[in-house]
């Protein structure tokens, strides 16, 4: 079976549990903590957890906003305008935009590679090569 793409996963600290912030919100606020990760990831948000998504990701809690408050009071969410930021995102995520330069350059990377193939196999023009077709500048 093929492994899913790293896009698929949401680091999480070992030792989260006993992150002081974590214990104190209480486990209900943990659990919408882990939740809000996957979604973050998910999503794409760099973060962020909207206010209109926070039903569903409470889904099965009770009071999710005296949730939301225990994570603001604790430090692990801070309150922006629509919805809240996790305050360690990008201590372990890079940037949505970052993650996306580094998949377009591994992209042309393998472009340029092919590109330099098939030339050397004497075939100087294919028609979904994106070297060819001059979306990526060759080598
Ligand atoms: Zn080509």
């Amino acid at each position: 079976m093929a492994r899913p793409a790293p896009s698929m996963f949401v680091p999480l600290d070992v030792n989260y549990m006993r992150d002081p912030r974590i214990r104190r919100a209480g486990p209900d606020a943990e659990l919408l903590y882990i939740r809000a990760l996957a979604y973050a990831k998910g999503g794409e948000t760099d973060g962020f957890v909207h206010d209109y998504d926070i039903d569903v990701i409470a889904v099965g809690l009770s009071k999710p906003l005296a949730r939301v408050a225990a994570l603001v009071r604790e430090g692990a969410w801070s309150e922006q305008e629509g919805g809240w930021f996790i305050t360690g995102w990008f201590n372990w995520n890079q940037s949505t935009t970052s993650l996306r330069d580094k998949k377009r350059r591994q992209a042309e990377g393998a472009a340029k590679t092919n590109h330099k193939k098939h030339l050397n196999n004497g075939v100087d023009f294919i028609r979904d090569c994106p070297v060819c077709l001059g979306d990526v500048e060759p080598a």
